[in-house]
């Protein structure tokens, strides 16, 4: 336990990023006065179990990871319902939308993004986007009532929404723009196992088709593509993206609108601290700036930038990593996946693919044959140049 005077510390977001920087701080410093803003009506939850809760398969309470009683414990001021709308820098202080002022002596920013939203003039009561336990309620009643869905989006949060429709006994279309599912992190081969395996769920996988208009007036009940084939629904999810919820500070961002932080997550205002989804760090890990999103690494952030917050000097070195569980094969993605690709397909169910910048492991995807990953973070820590990289696809050398 840290000996520090009386501080004041304010945190703007209860997701996971918030939750552990707040639990930190009150670690480290029993005197200190921790104040935890939210805008959703519930506390911490499991945004990654939301998956297995719209597919029917999870009661919601078994998502809640934090209730009122963990926080009054620990003596951290949480505010439900309560989105804090400006930060003033010059007087350290945020107000919140009921106009109340608190005032910080270090704050931080955790207030991840949003789901990003087709520019459209009218507002269709069946068009799902997904980031909340209040949207998965939704897309969970979507799923149960509908007989037909078209699911928009090839990447990570997409194949989630395919996966909620589909086990729900829904016939869906999961269209993708690109020529396979997260064409960011995986070739062709990688993809036809994961495009295979969503077939065997039922999710009928529409490649480089691009969503052009919706149909209908209130309720979606045509989506036609640029290639003029149109699928009748009840139902339209979509998983486009992000957009950065950095508004309320008035720091430096980058060119996306993302908050830029140093490798010790701080912005560029002193008392201004950022962790979790949609932050622009600088890694000292990869050497370079990147913007990371995932649960580990959003609380792993927060962590990191309380401890920066107490005082102490700790520049953010974490390997993220991301799992897929919906299949009988695991699927997992560490660290970066930009870089020089080299990669092998083992079997019909396993395949390797890893990334190097100047000869060094920057980060790996592997479905199937997922052994070996803390010597895969390993060996990206260590920064070693590697020379023969197609050794590292051979699986002796994981054994
Ligand atoms: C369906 C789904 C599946 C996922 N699957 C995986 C997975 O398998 N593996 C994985 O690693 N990750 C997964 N993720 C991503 C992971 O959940 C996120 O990376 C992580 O939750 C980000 O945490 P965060 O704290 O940075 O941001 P968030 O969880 O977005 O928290 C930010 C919080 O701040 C609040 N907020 C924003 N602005 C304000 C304001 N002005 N005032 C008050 N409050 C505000 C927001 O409402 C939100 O509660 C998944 C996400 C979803 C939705």
């Amino acid at each position: 336990m840290m000996n520090l005077c009386y501080m004041d510390y304010v945190i703007i977001g209860d997701g996971v990023a918030g939750a552990s920087a707040a639990e930190r701080i009150r670690n480290e410093d029993s005197e200190a006065s921790v104040k935890l803003f939210t805008d959703e009506s519930q506390a911490l939850y499991n945004r990654i179990m939301l998956k297995t809760f719209m597919k029917g398969t999870l009661p919601a309470q078994y998502t809640q990871m934090h209730d009122a009683d963990w926080y009054e414990k620990r003596d951290i001021d949480l505010y439900l319902e309560t989105r804090v709308e400006e930060v003033k820098e010059e007087y350290n202080t945020v107000i919140s939308e009921y106009g109340e002022e608190y005032s910080y002596e270090k704050l931080l920013v955790a207030t991840g993004g949003s789901p990003r939203e087709y520019p459209l003039d009218e507002d269709f009561e069946n068009l799902h986007y997904m980031w909340t336990m209040k949207d998965a309620e939704e897309i969970k009643e979507s799923a149960e009532n509908s007989q037909k869905a078209a699911v928009i989006g090839g990447g990570l949060l997409g194949i989630d929404l395919a996966a909620a429709y589909a086990e729900n006994n829904c016939e869906t279309y999961y269209l993708i723009r690109g020529d396979r599912w997260w064409h960011r992190g995986i070739s062709k081969k990688g993809a036809e196992i994961i495009h295979r395996k969503l077939e065997e769920k039922g999710v009928n996988v529409i490649t480089e088709v691009e969503a052009s208009s919706f149909e209908g007036e209130e309720r979606i009940e045509k989506v036609v593509t640029d290639s003029g084939e149109e699928f009748g629904v009840d139902a339209v999810a979509v998983a486009i993206g992000q957009t950065p919820n950095s508004d309320i500070a008035d720091v430096e961002k980058n060119e996306a609108s993302m908050i830029k932080v140093d490798e010790n997550l701080q912005t560029s205002d002193e008392d201004i601290y950022a962790a979790g989804n949609m932050v622009d760090y600088y890694s000292p890990v990869l050497e370079e700036r990147t913007v990371k999103g995932s649960w580990d690494h959003s609380e792993a952030m927060g962590e990191y930038a309380a401890d920066n917050m107490l005082g102490k000097d700790r520049p953010f070195n974490f390997i993220n990593t991301y799992g897929v569980g919906h299949f009988d094969v695991q699927f997992l993605a560490i660290g970066d996946w930009t870089g020089e690709p080299v990669e092998k397909k083992y079997s019909e169910d396993e395949y390797r693919r890893l990334f190097f910048k100047n000869d060094r492991l920057v980060g790996a995807v592997m479905i199937g044959f997922t052994k070996g990953q803390e010597k895969i973070k390993d060996l990206i820590q260590d920064k070693q140049k590697i020379k023969d990289k197609e050794a590292l696809l051979e699986k002796s050398y994981w054994s």
